[in-house]
């Protein structure tokens, strides 16, 4: 055991994801000489779950398939305000903002979303008076506390039953690798309630801020598209960073470094790893999943340990598919294939990445995703051949797609995904109140999941560790 103070302040962050390269970089802005950074990933490289694989493909072409995040949300500005700091404004690219040509699995029939008035008054999806339900929707009242519910609650009440659970459940549960009806609609979709709130209904939400965007471009002003991504995919967010805080000599960054756990000792914190000397820090801040913080506090926060371990995380994994075009013969256009649960499928979700971003395959090839892990967890325990079998035949069943792919590759990450139950913010505020001084927690388990929100969150925790170290004496 460590027991000697070290005269140089440190802070250390677990977790190499894009939330704890995050908090590493903030940190490095905020704390200068005044203390050294040690960054601490388990796995062989930096990103956690945004990675992008480079397939080789034919004639020195390439494909780029994103095996978690293929963009990200610009309404919440963090990641593509970090892009502009890092000097990769040149890099962003709009990745296909339109929906369109989104379907749903119903009764085994992949059918079209409704997103135009003609698809909506025609669309076998939704029943007369399911349509006329959805229109209401404007005319039913706020609800305007500040009390969560589940994603599916709020749906159903604004939109009805009927809309819920035939399309608008499947995409929520597409979104977020969630059952709806428990998925708290504050911590994933805190936007929905607001506009509830401040407009009244959705629809009137949705035109104030399609007004405010029109006033703003009468003003001059630039505005993002509605999301973002990188021309060689998300991993370039990751590459940026990891390259500043290489070049700073205050930053030490381990790869294949995991924590096993940290002991409190005096005023600071002592992080025993998986191999080699414990860590000595004075402020630590944990950018892990949730479970995975949870053993990691067991000793120096019990209580908060506890309360970490409830948070339920379920599995992932992505499946990207390359194709020759001349192979592929859909019956349709299709940007996107949603699955519900209740169709009882071994795959989740597909998306045709190519075909919202033809440059992520060379000309005459085409690039798929399929999500799966969710509906079927067996799914995430197959070999890669036996995967790539199964889910063959679920797209040959579901959209008649017969070719064989040229290439593929796999990612999985088993019970890795947060899952935010209805009151998750209140308890994730009780497991924080409850931690002892300079020990911070960020990322997707806690405040939201999506990029800008685990950045988000990096931030906030750099900006309290580096208040610990900057203190005055
Ligand atoms: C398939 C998929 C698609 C997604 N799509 C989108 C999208 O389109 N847009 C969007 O905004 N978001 C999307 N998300 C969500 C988003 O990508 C994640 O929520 C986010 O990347 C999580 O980042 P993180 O750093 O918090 O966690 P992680 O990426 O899980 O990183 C945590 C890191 O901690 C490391 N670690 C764990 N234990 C230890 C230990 N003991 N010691 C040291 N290191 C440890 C892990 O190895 C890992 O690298 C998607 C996620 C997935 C899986």
């Amino acid at each position: 055991m460590l027991t000697t103070r070290r005269t140089q302040l440190r802070v250390v962050v677990i977790g190499g994801g894009i939330t704890g390269l995050a908090a590493a970089w903030a940190l490095r802005q905020r704390v200068g000489a005044a203390a050294a950074l040690t960054v601490l990933e388990a796995a062989g490289r930096w990103g956690g779950k945004v990675e992008t694989h480079v397939m080789p493909g034919p004639e020195g072409g390439r494909f780029l398939a994103d095996a978690g995040p293929e963009s990200f949300i610009t309404r919440k500005r963090e990641a593509w305000d970090l892009a502009h700091a890092l000097g990769l404004q040149d890099r962003l690219i709009d990745p296909g903002s339109e929906a369109r040509n989104i379907y749903v699995l119903d009764a085994g029939r992949p059918l079209k979303v409704p997103l135009n008035p003609v698809d909506f008054v025609t669309s076998p999806l939704l029943t007369l008076g399911g349509k006329l339900r959805l229109l209401a929707e404007p005319f039913i009242p706020a609800r305007r506390d500040d009390g969560d519910e589940s994603l599916g609650e709020f749906a159903s009440r604004r939109l009805g039953r009927e809309a819920m659970e035939k399309f608008i459940g499947p995409i929520l549960a597409g979104i977020y690798n969630t059952d709806p009806a428990t998925q708290s609609l504050l911590t994933t979709s805190p936007v929905m309630r607001e506009m509830e709130k401040e407009n009244g209904s959705l629809v009137a939400g949705a035109l104030a801020r399609m007004q405010a965007k029109r006033r703003a471009r009468a003003r001059g002003e630039q505005l993002p598209p509605a999301f973002a991504t990188f021309r060689e995919g998300a991993q370039e967010l990751v590459d940026a960073l990891v390259r500043r805080l290489s070049a700073d000599l205050r930053c030490d960054l381990r790869l294949n470094a995991g924590a096993r756990r940290l002991r409190r000792i005096d005023d600071q914190y002592e992080i025993e790893l998986a191999e080699g000397e414990p860590l000595l820090a004075d402020a630590v801040i944990v950018a892990t999943p949730a479970n995975a913080a949870a053993g990691l506090l067991r000793d120096a926060a019990p209580a908060s340990a506890a309360g970490l371990a409830r948070i339920r995380h379920t599995d992932i994994g992505t499946l990207s598919l390359a194709y020759r075009s001349a192979d592929v013969r859909l019956p349709f256009r299709l940007n996107g294939l949603m699955i519900p649960r209740r169709e009882k499928r071994r795959i989740d979700a597909l998306t045709w990445t190519s075909a919202k971003m033809p440059d992520r395959a060379p000309r005459g090839y085409e690039l798929a995703r399929v999500f799966f892990g969710a509906g079927a967890p067996a799914m995430l325990t197959l070999d890669d051949a036996a995967l790539l079998a199964a889910v063959r035949d679920e797209l040959r069943a579901l959209i008649g797609l017969e070719a064989a792919p040229i290439d593929y590759r796999v990612s999985r990450w088993p019970a890795s995904f947060p899952q935010a139950d209805v009151g998750h913010l209140d308890r994730v505020d009780e497991i924080e109140r409850r931690l002892p001084p300079g020990l911070f927690l960020a990322g997707s388990s806690y405040r939201g999941l999506g990029v800008p929100d685990c950045i988000r969150q990096g931030q906030a925790a750099a900006q309290r560790a580096a208040a610990v170290v900057t203190a005055p004496a």
